[in-house]
């Protein structure tokens, strides 16, 4: 093992929850650490919603792993209870569909699989057989795709990754989502709910290996959370931890370039002139990390084309009534899942009947909406952006959505509406500049989707490292969490800590 490098400081650009989770497990390993937002306000996609008293969370609603955020308080001797405090979530989902069935999803097995059984063609069996089969995808690709970096040739060489490899087959990489699940399900509706866990990453489960059918088992079987206060809450209290560490925070501080000497990182440049770092991790989107921060320099191409996800509208709608037949999450399915992808995917548009996620997070924070009233977040996946005309699609959608859950709740809900607000595309590139307005970074459409998202280093810039949805793991709260922890073991590995 070569000896490690003396390193003071640490540049953290964005404080999304990876660049905060980095920069909490770079602090305890004594390094001096700045984080550089461009916004005025910490968490990236973690962000809120407010308006005639309604509240909502603008970003993630769905929170598994909690024990990710909660390691982060423990590394410093803290109970994450003294800053965080949220509740376990059962049932899951209400799925409804057109004919007027509704199916529960729950934590209780039992539960779930006896209500799939009564309302589907299918059996409990089925369910129990595929809830166990994503539970062994998930031991086999848990410690050798997700907990540690992918481009390290000495990870290949112990046992859990020759374990991870003798087992690729098992781990369904070979069809697709919707094939495996074709295969064991015989009822359209169950399909139709387990093919829709792939737009948690912004894919395409006609196209997305089966081996993504591992994201039940983090729902399902692993458990889903609520925030309580909404999930800014997570961000709010790393912050206060953040703060009482010792880590600075620069706001409204967009970085413009990242200096480098060569080969070597040796600072960060804003408006207000260049400073010195010795380490500096992006936060930032991959894609722009290259393109913004790094523009003289030749960006690694097989990362940078890949094709990138899906993304999203989401109306937050104060509404003036209660629907004691919803839950906090409910998803509304499409008729024609097929169609729906096919849409997103290849003809570059939404789709006219899409699937569409409503989370009402008033039905356990009342605070979030005036008495007697619900706040809904209704989303939709949808195309990133490629130069539609969004104003159009944004009114075409409204349109659906409100026709599709009018139909089904047998109630005309605009005119329950008393507070609107819209994110599309082009504000989830303006509000956290994510290129292309893609959620997830790049699709996980392809086999090889795992080894094709970029690395928590740069191999060719030295002291250049990466943490966040755009590279390895993946996106979604949890895998950011796990990329924080890759790429600070990453800077462990090469530098020791200057005593300050
Ligand atoms: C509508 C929606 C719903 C979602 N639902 C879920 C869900 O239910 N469950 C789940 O787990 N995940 C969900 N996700 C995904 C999840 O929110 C993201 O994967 C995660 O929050 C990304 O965190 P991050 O740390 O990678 O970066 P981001 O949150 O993207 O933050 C990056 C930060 O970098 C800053 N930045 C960018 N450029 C610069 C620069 N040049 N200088 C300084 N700062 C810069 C940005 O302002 C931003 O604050 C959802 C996302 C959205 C948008």
């Amino acid at each position: 093992m070569k000896p490690r490098k003396k390193a003071r400081s640490v540049a953290i650009i964005g404080a999304g929850i990876a660049g905060i989770a980095t920069a909490l497990r770079l602090r305890k390993q004594g390094f001096q650490i700045t984080v550089f937002e461009a916004n005025e306000r910490l968490g990236g996609k973690m962000a809120e919603v407010k308006g005639n008293g309604f509240r909502f969370d603008r970003g993630p609603t769905v929170l598994t792993k909690p024990e990710y955020v909660e390691e982060l308080f423990n590394l410093f001797g803290k109970s994450a209870n003294d800053y965080w405090k949220h509740q376990s979530v059962d049932p899951i989902f209400k799925y409804f569909f057109e004919d007027g069935t509704v199916i529960n999803s729950s934590r209780d097995q039992e539960q779930f699989a006896a209500e799939v059984a009564e309302k589907t063609a299918d059996s409990k069996q089925s369910i129990f057989k595929f809830l166990d089969d994503v539970e062994k995808t998930h031991h086999l690709t848990d410690e050798v795709f997700l907990q540690r970096s992918l481009h390290q040739f000495k990870n290949y060489l112990d046992w859990p990754t020759a374990r991870g490899i003798l087992n690729f087959g098992k781990v369904d990489v070979f069809r697709s989502m919707n094939t495996a699940n074709e295969k064991r399900f015989s009822d359209k509706k169950v399909i139709d709910i387990f093919n829709r866990y792939a737009s948690y990453n912004g894919s395409n489960p006609y196209w997305a290996p089966a081996t993504l059918n591992v994201i039940a088992h983090y729902e399902i079987t692993l458990g889903t959370y609520f925030s309580e206060g909404g999930i800014y809450t997570i961000i709010e209290a790393l912050k206060k931890l953040a703060v009482e560490q010792g880590i600075a925070f620069k706001l409204n501080t967009p970085i413009q370039e990242i200096e480098y000497n060569g080969k070597t990182v040796t600072g960060v440049k804003t408006t207000a002139g260049t400073e010195p770092f010795d380490v500096v991790v992006s936060n930032v989107d991959v894609y722009n990390t290259y393109k913004q921060l790094l523009p003289d320099f030749p960006a690694p191409k097989r990362f940078l084309e890949q094709p990138r996800s899906s993304s999203v509208i989401v109306f937050y709608w104060g509404v003036k009534r209660e629907f004691p037949e919803l839950g906090l999450h409910n998803m509304f399915l499409t008729e024609d899942a097929k169609a729906e992808y096919q849409h997103l995917f290849e003809l570059n548009k939404p789709f006219d009947d899409p699937t569409i996620h409503v989370t009402i997070s008033s039905k356990r924070n009342t605070n979030d909406a005036p008495e007697g009233c619900e706040n809904w977040s209704a989303l939709i996946s949808v195309p990133h952006d490629s130069g539609q005309n969004w104003d159009h699609w944004i009114a075409e959608a409204r349109k659906n959505v409100l026709a599709k859950l009018s139909r089904i709740l047998n109630t005309d809900v605009e005119q329950l509406i008393v507070f609107e607000d819209v994110l599309d595309p082009r504000k989830v590139n303006k509000e956290t500049n994510a290129a292309f307005g893609a959620v997830f970074g790049n699709a996980s459409n392809s086999m090889f989707s795992a080894f094709l998202r970029h690395p928590n280093f740069s191999s060719k810039i030295d002291n250049l490292f990466f943490c966040g949805g755009t590279a390895h793991p993946g996106p979604g709260i949890p895998l950011c969490l796990l990329s924080a922890k890759i790429a600070s073991e990453l800077i462990a590995q090469k530098f020791v800590p200057v005593p300050e």
